[in-house]
Formats: structure tokens, sequence, C-alpha cells
């Protein structure tokens, strides 16, 4: 029998039983920073050190959390499937860490900074990286500023063209801990329907875009998405 092509697209949600804050729910992080005042191209250009200092510590927490069931249970599902395409609007390193291959990081990886001049990515996660001072790229002769390596609001999410393709030609479409509110991400099950996809929601309440899929598993992802992949994995033997 061939094997499902399966996409799956995960949210804040996912990472939330590892102690990251999600930006919606109750205690998330846009209660305390107001959207435009860390997350925007304007709030780069105005007020840096802001910014800077909003991603340092996000930057920092990464070594404080571990990967939780729902990212194993992802990481379980691709070392038995063949085709599992795995994208996250997640910019922590959870899914890497649990041993996930080729994630598709949409929003960008809190673990590399991008150089200003060459928009040269690099992983730059040492002690002397974490700082709350300013980094410097190592591939401009005359060292340049570095940024977050983060997909703003207003600005384009990356891999768009391969999220696309895979989506286009998916039997399976799963999301997991996403609130349906930032697009282009919460969109795609439309596209996952269109392409005749049986699409497939784990989150821990309904979001606004729940009427979208044909599946809906409400509850904590680290309980209820190993539960799911077993079912997956059962189906094709
Ligand atoms: P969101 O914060 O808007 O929504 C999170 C969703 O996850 C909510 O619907 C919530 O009900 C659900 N949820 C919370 N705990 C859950 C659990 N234990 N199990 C299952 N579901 C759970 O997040 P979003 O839709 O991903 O969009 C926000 C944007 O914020 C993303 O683009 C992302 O780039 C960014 N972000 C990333 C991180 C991270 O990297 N971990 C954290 C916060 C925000």
């Amino acid at each position: 029998m061939n094997q499902p092509r399966i996409v799956v697209l995960t949210g804040a949600g996912i990472s939330a039983e590892s102690g990251v804050r999600t930006f919606r729910d109750n205690g998330g992080l846009w209660e305390e920073h107001r959207v435009e005042d860390v997350a925007t191209p304007q709030a780069w250009a105005t007020n840096p050190e802001m910014v800077w200092r909003f991603y340092q510590a996000r930057r920092r927490q990464l070594q404080e959390v571990e990967p939780n069931d729902a990212h194993h249970a992802l990481t379980h599902l691709q070392n038995n499937l063949e085709q599992v395409t795995l994208i996250t609007q997640n910019v922590d390193d959870l899914h890497e860490r649990s041993g996930s291959s080729e994630v598709v990081h949409m929003h960008g990886e809190l673990k590399t900074l991008r150089c200003e001049m060459s928009l040269r990515s690099e992983v730059r996660m040492e002690p002397s990286d974490l700082t709350d001072d300013v980094a410097l790229c190592s591939c401009c002769a005359q060292p340049s500023a570095m940024r977050p390596d983060i997909v703003w609001f207003g600005e384009m999410p990356m891999h768009m063209l391969e999220i696309m393709n895979a989506i286009d030609t998916c039997d399976v479409f799963i999301v997991v801990g996403s609130s349906g509110h930032v697009y282009p991400a919460a969109g795609l099950v439309d596209q996952a329907n269109n392409a005749g996809a049986h699409t497939i929601l784990v989150n821990l309440e309904a979001p606004i875009n729940a009427a979208a899929f044909d599946e809906v598993h409400l509850g904590p992802a680290g309980e209820l998405l190993p539960k799911l992949v077993s079912t997956l994995l059962n189906d094709n033997d």
C-alpha cells in the first residue's frame, strides 16, 4: 500500500507544555508587549534596543526548555513514514531537539541571527551571543549589525513555495496548537481542503478556523498527539 503524504503545521500551542509561552492565550507574550512595539520592522527602525532585548530574552529562554511528548510524537511519525513534511510557525528549536529533520520554519528561528547587510543567517547561541549587547556579523569585511532572524508582522513568511507545493500534493494535513489568527499560516487548511486532503486539528480549545477541519481533537497536544500518531501509523500497517 502507498504510504500517505502527510503535512504537519505546528504553532505556539505545541511548545506550551514545554514552558514556552504562546502569544494569544492568558499569560501570553502579547499581554506584556504590544505587537507593534516588538515584532514589526517599524519597531526595529524606531526602538531597536527594546526589540533586541525582547528577542535576546526569548533566545536565552531556549536553553531552559525541553521538547515535550507532542514534539516527540511528530519525530516518531517522521521516523516511521517516508513522506512527512513538518512546517512550523514556531521560532524555537524544540522540533529539531526532539530529533525531527528538515523542519520548515516559516516565521524564522531564534537560534540564528541575520546580517542586515548580506542577509545571511548564522547560528549564534554562544553565551557571548546571548547578552543584551549588539551582535556583529562574521560575513562582511566591515562587520555589520545583526537582527533577530524572525519574520515580523508585515514581512513575507519564508519557504512559501515549498510549503504550497507540499500542501498541494498531500493526503493528510494536520495543524497542532495554532489560534488561526496569523495569515498566511491560518489559510493553509483551506488550500489543503481544496487539494482534497483530509484535514485534522489538535488544539487546546476551538480556534476561529476550527470549522474548516474534517476532524477536530480538543485538548493538550502532549496527550492527544501521541494517540493520533499511533492511529495514523496503525492505519498504515
Ligand atoms: P497563538 O499563540 O496565536 O495560538 C496558540 C494556540 O495554541 C491557541 O489556540 C491555544 O488554544 C493553543 N494551545 C495552547 N496550549 C496548548 C496545548 N498544550 N496543546 C494544544 N494547543 C494549545 O500561536 P500561533 O497560532 O502559532 O501564532 C502566533 C505566532 O507567534 C506564530 O506565528 C509564531 O511564530 C509566534 N510564536 C512562536 C512561539 C514559539 O516559537 N514557541 C511562541 C509564541 C509565539
